[in-house]
């Protein structure tokens, strides 16, 4: 019977080594949580680096490793620190993700760089060729594994291999700037489908190929030699039921963790107050620093909030060893400083600035408090925290304030859409947020939630595998 076999570039387990003890922790985030009904026992694989490098793990441990990830049906890709500097901090997120993100003049090509990605590329497909049999179904996942699809399908050319990239897809004339812009496009290639978070990723990516490759496309198929490659948008959704449920459970508890009752305190202090919550990687694809210089400019604007309004970022720690990501730590670190410096009162202080990552627990504290989400990405992929804030408003009030530049953003028409870098339009929109008759936040919600409980994760990995396996039984002869 054929089987499954999953490969992203991390393995949704964590290790735990203790003394002579190895645990494998499942991680809680939201691709492991969508792949739960892929990723069932004993019918399907998961491969993947377990976060560790050779250099981490005594050789002794080994076999033990390789047993504790198996309760979990995971297989581990072994990487060198150096092969994860190349592949991952390198490739990956030094030329991929600033280019695939608009950030043109961050982006490096370095050929070691890219000589690396090619051969950890290379070790993923390897490790995909040995565990599997001919007809089964593969997805790889992401940014980090362009090259895999290609790699496998020339061992395998039976197996059905599907493709989704959660990062966008960016437009002809960025693409084409990347030195090995036809490797990475063949690579894709190798898979029978490719998903996108929007149609508008779909539509750069189709027409990369058509212009760099020179290959037929119609619609959204693309022909081969004796291949038909499907291309599709699938947005991803969150597990909903596990964030409107946590809510409910925080609405119906009497007792107050620290957190809200920190939230309550400053609410009650100066009745009419609103928070206004954002929360992000620390990244400069975020547009954290350009919030904080918009926040200024509200308060400018309209100074009758002073006193009235406080914004809270929690800035989860990122790829904190490269240099663009240290270089926007210092901004955010100053631009906050000198902003509560300048406008703090005794009673009051602008910013509350949280650089670490929180417990589910308080993610839910504060998406149940704060009367207003704010999130600017400049560009973004997705962004799942727009979608976790809508579906723990279980009350029906909060608004969300949303950058169009976010994938999520074609989603969620009922935000409030702006565009980061306008700072008129997002002073103007915080006071509306601020002004919302309840009734209208309401009813903006209501649809809103609708949407994300029936397109939830579950269903977004089902429908990938859907017309993954559809499209193996409609594509032509092979090999
Ligand atoms: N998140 C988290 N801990 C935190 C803050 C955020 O686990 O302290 C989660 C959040 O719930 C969301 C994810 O991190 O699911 C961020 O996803 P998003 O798509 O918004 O951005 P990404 O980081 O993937 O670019």
């Amino acid at each position: 019977m054929a089987k499954t076999i999953i490969i992203s570039n991390r393995l949704p387990v964590q290790l735990q080594i203790g003394k002579g003890t190895i645990n494998a922790i499942p991680s809680v985030g939201g691709l492991a949580t969508g792949m739960k009904s892929v990723h069932k026992g004993g019918e399907s694989l998961w491969i993947g680096w377990s976060g560790l490098t050779d250099e981490d793990i005594h050789i002794s441990l080994a076999p033990k490793i390789d047993e504790a990830l198996a309760k979990h049906g995971c297989t581990a890709v072994n990487l060198s620190e150096q092969e994860v500097e190349g592949f991952y901090y390198g490739f990956s997120n030094r030329t991929i993700w600033p280019l695939f993100h608009y950030f043109m003049e961050y982006a490096e090509f370095e050929l070691d760089f890219w000589e690396t990605y090619k051969s950890v590329n290379q070790k993923f497909a390897d490790a995909i060729i040995a565990q599997s049999d001919d007809d089964d179904i593969i997805w790889v996942h992401d940014y980090q594994l362009m090259l895999v699809p290609q790699m496998v399908k020339e061992k395998k050319p039976n197996a059905s291999i599907g493709f989704f990239l959660h990062i966008p897809f960016p437009s002809y004339e960025i693409f084409r700037t990347l030195p090995w812009r036809e490797e990475v496009l063949k690579g894709l290639l190798g898979a029978d489908l490719i998903g996108f978070h929007t149609y508008d990723y779909e539509r750069h990516f189709l027409s990369s190929v058509r212009r760099l490759l020179g290959l037929e496309v119609s619609f959204n198929e693309i022909y081969l030699q004796n291949r038909v490659i499907k291309v599709d948008s699938f947005p991803m959704g969150i597990d909903y039921n596990k964030f409107s449920n946590a809510a409910k459970k925080k609405m119906a508890n009497a007792q107050r963790s620290d957190l809200q009752e920190k939230l309550d305190s400053h609410k009650a202090s100066a009745p009419g107050t609103k928070l206004v919550l954002s929360i992000d990687r620390l990244d400069y694809s975020k547009g954290i620093a350009k919030r904080i210089n918009a926040f200024e400019y509200f308060l400018n604007k309209y100074p009758e909030y002073q006193e009235k309004i406080r914004l809270i970022i929690l800035a989860v720690p990122s790829r904190s060893n490269v240099p663009q990501y240290q270089l926007l730590k210092r901004e955010i670190d100053e631009l906050v400083g000198r902003i509560n410096g300048e406008l703090a009162t005794v009673n009051w202080t602008p910013i509350w600035y949280f650089y670490r990552s929180l417990p589910f627990d308080s993610l839910i504290d504060l998406y149940t408090s704060c009367d207003i989400a704010w999130l600017t990405p400049l560009r973004d992929g997705m962004n799942l925290v727009a979608k976790e804030y809508i579906a723990t408003r279980t009350k029906g009030t909060g608004v969300l304030i949303l950058s169009e530049m976010a994938g999520s953003a074609y989603e969620m028409n009922e935000a409030l859409l702006i565009n980061p870098n306008n700072f008129e339009e997002q002073a103007d929109t915080l006071k509306q947020a601020i002004t919302m008759p309840e009734e209208e936040q309401a009813n903006r919600i209501e649809i809103l939630q609708k949407r994300l409980s029936r397109y939830n994760v579950e269903v977004w990995a089902n429908s990938f595998m859907e017309t993954l396996i559809q499209q193996k039984e409609e594509s032509p002869a092979r090999v």
